[in-house]
């Protein structure tokens, strides 16, 4: 031992322990017993260069690569090797690389490690390790022939040993150095050259390393085979490719424009860049070549090329980045429409939990109500306060299931179903699609269009979406659904299930009002080339176009008149030079023509056997008349104006109440024996139906047959039995917000439904009287003037009171 080296010994138990200055080698690991020529990096290069300023002994350990929570580092290994560094040149290969030059000495096994300070030379407490062997003379020679015989080996099939490397593991009598110099001179898989390093019994070390040649020997035979099959299949590719560009070229040379294999090599080129997931692009070449092989003119040619057309222009990779910013989400739905301040918040609400979950089909939105109340247009800003594509499906009227998940290809003139038309013309995999009048889909013998809806809209599935005529899944999970029915009733209950339905009841005059001046006005002047500022329809103006050109729940109609008289103007101005406009309701008569609807309320006078019922339509709810005369007869009852089924029979349930209620209401009650009764709800052409009219149409029966009048200012709703008590109905949001329109001020609902007048409009709840009925006894006290009649027929307690 050199006296340098004494220096860094401390001599304990027989232990020698070194503190050294660390370099670590990533993978490598240095065999004792050789001359080594590392390549350095920085944080080495200071580790020798320490070394070199002292007794020159340093420590070189092989660090392996750890990962942790996806997170890579390096460990160290627990033995390396003691070397003396004898200097640091530059790399012959390369003058920017710096070498070192050293000579290994002995293994050593790591206590500790330590930087004396932050980001200086790591230095490492280290004990010489002493080597086990239990070999016998016999099994030394045995060894070193079955170490020969695989290193004559390793030559044959990787290659020849450099010159001398034999004779010097002839002339290397012990085992263990033998190994040594064996494993630092020949090519074995890193992984086993620190196991070699670290095992200290010679006689494990030697079966180590003959087990190391042999594997390095079988998996190089094994990368040959990979790499031979791999070249043999790239040149085919390359052989093909470049066979298909040269057809291409000489068609092209030729001026063939309909040459297919040109055709075909366009389409190959596009469904490599078309981000279509490889495992279904084989499909496609295979439709190519196909294509090849027809002539342009054949109608399965063209079959293909819509097929291939529609594939390469769905947007499987393309898609908008997502706004999140809420308010400004909350401001652009303001900025858009007037109101439907419980419609915004919903989908605000709906919104934000987006923005934290990601997922936009948790829920899908449906929004319900009556045409024109800005359903699609809401739909429509949503996708722009969120900066993704809009695409709008219409599935009124679809009774195919093929019109959801197009057809198969083997139908002539089959083409993709309306999703994927709809997601190919919005350009983009995650745009918003408005599911439009969910509630008109249909059924036939054709299949239900509502459960490959359901398919769309359900998340566990729509990650695969199939359409028949594409025939390779799409992904539908990024796609934000809307959907939208005038009648929430109608839809399928699977379907609803899905949905949180968002009720949009219609407008009242003064919503109108402001729509029409913040929105409508605004829109259709620029539509039409007018300048907003110089149309100006004076508040009366606009009271005569909604009272007088609209009847409806929405604005639509109200947009059309404004739009007619926005043409109106754009005429003048091209014929005259008109430019400014100032609209008075003069003016409106004069462009719109004469008013259609009577623009007051009409008086209303109450009127014996005629009762105020509310109806809810697709449109929103409507004020319904029932008129009723009795005339002497034989008691025929006849009931008219295009009344549906449940309508007539709840008709007769309500005569049969009066019937059974006949003496205490004051009736002769041989009436139905003496009179015939007419029933009639006025507009005929007008179907109706439901059991809902049925208070209405008793209580204009009793007060025809009782000759009390009903009040004017009353309208009612509800179902009525057998036994006078009365029923729930739905639609009290539309029904009440129809009596309002109409100026009527008492309204009576069924008891049942109490709890839905919170839910009705702030206006009508403010205008509006209700009042519950749990029976008819209530209803017709309430409905029934006796002020107005003098001869009065008072019900049966009364009268006896009188009497007494
Ligand atoms: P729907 O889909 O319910 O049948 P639309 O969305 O087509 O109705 O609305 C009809 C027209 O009325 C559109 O031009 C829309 O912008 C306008 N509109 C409806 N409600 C409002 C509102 N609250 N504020 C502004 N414009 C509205």
């Amino acid at each position: 031992m050199s006296d340098e080296m004494k220096n860094n010994i401390e001599r304990s138990d027989n232990r020698e322990v070194f503190n050294l200055p660390t370099a670590v080698l990533p993978g490598y690991a240095i065999f004792p017993g050789s001359f080594a020529l590392v390549d350095l990096t920085p944080k080495n290069e200071e580790a020798f260069s320490e070394a070199l300023k002292g007794d020159k002994l340093a420590f070189v350990v092989s660090s392996e690569p750890t990962a942790k929570k996806g997170v890579l580092s390096e460990k160290l290994c627990s033995i390396g090797t003691v070397v003396r560094v004898t200097g640091i040149t530059k790399s012959e290969r390369d003058k920017k690389i710096k070498s070192a030059r050293m000579e290994s000495l002995f293994r050593a096994r790591i206590e500790k490690n330590y930087a004396e300070k932050e980001d200086g030379i790591l230095f490492s407490r280290v004990v010489r390790c002493t080597e086990t062997n239990d070999l016998s003379d016999k099994e030394q020679i045995a060894y070193k022939i079955t170490i020969m015989n695989a290193l004559s080996e390793y030559s044959k099939n990787i290659g020849s040993l450099f010159g001398g490397f034999l004779k010097i593991c002839v002339a290397t009598e012990k085992i263990g150095p033998l190994c040594d110099f064996v494993a630092a001179n020949i090519k074995i898989l890193p992984q086993a050259r620190q196991q070699l390093l670290e095992t200290l019994d010679v006689r494990s070390r030697a079966d180590k390393l003959i087990e190391s040649i042999r594997a390095f020997i079988e998996v190089n035979g094994l990368e040959e085979e990979i790499e031979q099959k791999l070249q043999s299949r790239i040149e085919k590719h390359q052989r093909e490719y470049q066979l298909r560009e040269k057809m291409a070229v000489i068609a092209e040379e030729l001026g063939d424009g309909d040459n297919m294999a040109l055709e075909a090599q366009r389409y190959r080129k596009a469904i490599e860049e078309s981000g279509i997931p490889e495992q279904y692009t084989t499909k496609l070449y295979r439709e190519c070549d196909r294509l090849v092989k027809m002539s342009s003119v054949s109608p399965d040619a063209s079959v293909i090329r819509g097929y291939l057309e529609s594939c390469l222009s769905l947007p499987w990779n393309s898609s908008t980045k997502d706004k999140t910013n809420i308010s400004a989400a909350r401001k652009k739905l303001d900025r858009d429409h007037y109101g439907l301040e419980e419609v915004k918040t919903r989908i605000i609400e709906q919104l934000c939990v987006y923005t934290l979950t990601g997922n936009t089909n948790a829920q899908i939105l449906c929004l319900a109500g009556p045409p024109g109340v800005g359903k699609t247009s809401i739909a429509r800003s949503v996708a722009e306060a969120m900066g993704r594509k809009f695409a709008r499906i219409s599935l009124g009227g679809v009774k195919d299931e093929a019109e959801i998940r197009g057809h198969r290809r083997t139908y002539i003139g089959s083409m993709p179903g309306r999703i994927i038309s709809a997601l190919i013309s919005a350009g983009t995999n995650n745009p918003v699609i408005l599911l439009d009048e969910v509630d008109k889909m249909g059924y036939d013998h054709k299949g239900d269009p509502s459960t490959a809806l359901l398919e769309v809209l359900d998340p566990e599935q729509n990650n695969t979406f199939t359409d028949h005529f594409i025939d390779i899944p799409f992904d539908l999970s990024k796609v934000l659904f809307i959907t939208t029915a005038n009648n929430k009733n109608d839809i399928t209950p699977p379907l609803l299930d899905r949905m949180e339905v968002i009720d949009i009841v219609g407008y009242t005059f003064e919503e109108k009002c402001q729509i029409a001046k913040r929105h409508l006005i605004k829109k259709q002047a620029a539509k039409h080339g007018l300048k907003p500022a110089n149309l100006k329809i004076s508040d009366k103006a606009l009271q005569t176009i909604i009272e007088g050109y609209t009847r409806e729940a929405g604005v639509r109609a109200l947009e059309h008149r404004i739009a007619s008289i926005c043409r109106k103007a754009a005429t003048q101005t091209v014929e005259n030079g008109t430019e400014k406009f100032s609209i008075s309701p003069q003016k409106v008569a004069e462009l719109l023509g004469p008013a259609k609807y009577k623009s007051e309320q009409p008086e209303r006078t109450s009127e014996v056997g005629v009762s105020n019922g509310l109806a809810w339509t697709a449109v929103g709810g409507e004020l319904l008349k029932i008129e009723v005369a009795v005339l002497s007869g034989t008691g025929k009852v006849s009931l008219t104006g295009s009344l549906g089924d449940v309508m007539k029979e709840s008709a007769m349930a309500a005569i049969t109440y009066i019937r059974s209620r006949s003496e205490s209401l004051g009736i002769d009650s041989s009436f139905y024996e003496k009179n015939d009764i007419h029933i009639h709800v006025p507009e005929g052409a007008v179907p109706k139906d439901g059991p809902s009219a049925g208070v209405t149409i008793a209580t204009a029966i009793a007060s025809a047959l009782m000759g009390v009048p009903v009040r004017a200012d009353v309208a009612m709703t509800g179902e009525v039995t057998l036994r006078g008590r009365v029923l729930a109905i739905g639609g009290l949001r539309e029904k009440s917000m129809a009596a309002y329109k109409n100026g009527i001020k008492n309204v009576i609902i069924p008891s049942a439904n109490s709890t839905d007048i919170e839910e009705t409009a702030p206006i009508v709840k403010e205008n509006i009287n209700f009042i519950t009925a749990e029976n008819m006894d209530t209803v017709l006290e309430n409905a029934l003037d006796y002020s107005l009649y003098s001869k009065r027929a008072l019900p049966a307690d009364e009268k006896n009171a009188i009497a007494a």
